[in-house]
């Protein structure tokens, strides 16, 4: 432990470094220090030597000791940025993903109506809702979600940004209200049950409502491609992020329920992430039946 007359912002980093496990221990401390202190990470670097309150040295091992036992970093500064929007996240919803932005970009690139209305399901945070309001403030952005929490936590992430949304709470379409949309995007739970990777990092802490879908996590992606054209208006579409591994199974069920255009794409690993697919027009589905 360090004494008192130590507590200078550098020898606070450094213990920490030593204690926190993982991929980036300085960053994380630095995150953390300027978390408590109100101070800038950059000047830790500029100004090493500068000295901490006892309260805040406390205030800042308390929080180390907690990433220490694998709380994710999100949690602990209760925000995480998203679409370089800085967004409040809590332990009701899933920490949204670098990866979640080539959804983001996927939807930008579609070619859709300049009041274009689209539906984000299974909100959580609102972090794709808003991220697209930040983009295109002309689309008229419903965005919903099964948990109250997370309900109210993208209500005011959107207050907060200036960003307006309408969030509904709604167990996927069940309590929304009668509308059709040109645009349904979603990042659902696809991990199933007993997935490995529901051990390690930060989805340990994370609410398995937002991970986990059934034996092969294809419960809730089934029901919103068995649904989805129900909610659109014709030629709209529906873009679905899922597992790297699941990208074919997802264009199956797309393509086994009537949609078009199914195409996927992949996430900033190179893995196949999402899956897009747009509902046929009413003369493009009769095409369908008949006799070339
Ligand atoms: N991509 C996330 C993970 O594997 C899961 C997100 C989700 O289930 N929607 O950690």
């Amino acid at each position: 432990m360090i004494s008192e007359s130590s507590l200078t912002c550098e020898a606070l980093l450094s213990e920490a470094v030593n204690r926190i496990q993982g991929d980036s221990p300085r960053l994380d401390a630095e995150l953390l220090l300027s978390y408590v202190t109100g101070l800038g990470r950059t000047s830790f670097r500029a100004w090493p030597e500068r000295q901490v309150t006892d309260h805040q040295a406390q205030q800042f091992f308390a929080l180390v000791a907690e990433r220490v036992s694998g709380q994710p970093i999100a949690y602990l500064l209760g925000q995480q940025e998203f679409w370089s929007l800085p967004l409040s996240v809590s332990a009701s919803t899933l920490i949204p993903r670098p990866d979640t932005e080539c959804l983001v970009e996927a939807a930008l690139s579609l070619t859709l109506p300049e009041n274009a209305s689209v539906l984000d399901l299974g909100t959580g945070t609102g972090a794709i809702a808003l991220a697209l309001a930040s983009e295109r403030p002309s689309w008229q952005i419903m965005a919903s979600d099964r948990i109250a929490d997370a309900v109210e936590l993208a209500r005011a992430n959107s207050t907060t940004l200036d960003l307006p949304i309408t969030v509904v709470q709604s167990h996927w379409f069940d309590q929304l209200p009668d509308a059709q949309f040109d645009l349904l995007i979603s990042n659902p739970p696809y991990i199933p049950a007993r997935d490995h990777h529901l051990g390690e990092g930060d989805v340990r802490f994370e609410p398995s409502s937002a991970l986990v879908a059934g034996d092969d996590g294809l419960d809730d992606i089934r029901l919103l491609v068995l649904q989805g054209q129900n909610w659109l208006h014709e030629g709209g579409w529906l873009l679905l992020e899922h597992g790297y591994d699941q990208g074919e199974a997802v264009r199956h069920l797309f393509a086994q329920t009537g949609w078009n255009k199914i195409e996927t794409r992949k996430d900033y690993g190179g893995n196949e992430r999402m899956t897009l697919a747009r509902k046929p027009n009413s003369d493009e589905s009769a095409r369908g039946t008949h006799a070339q």
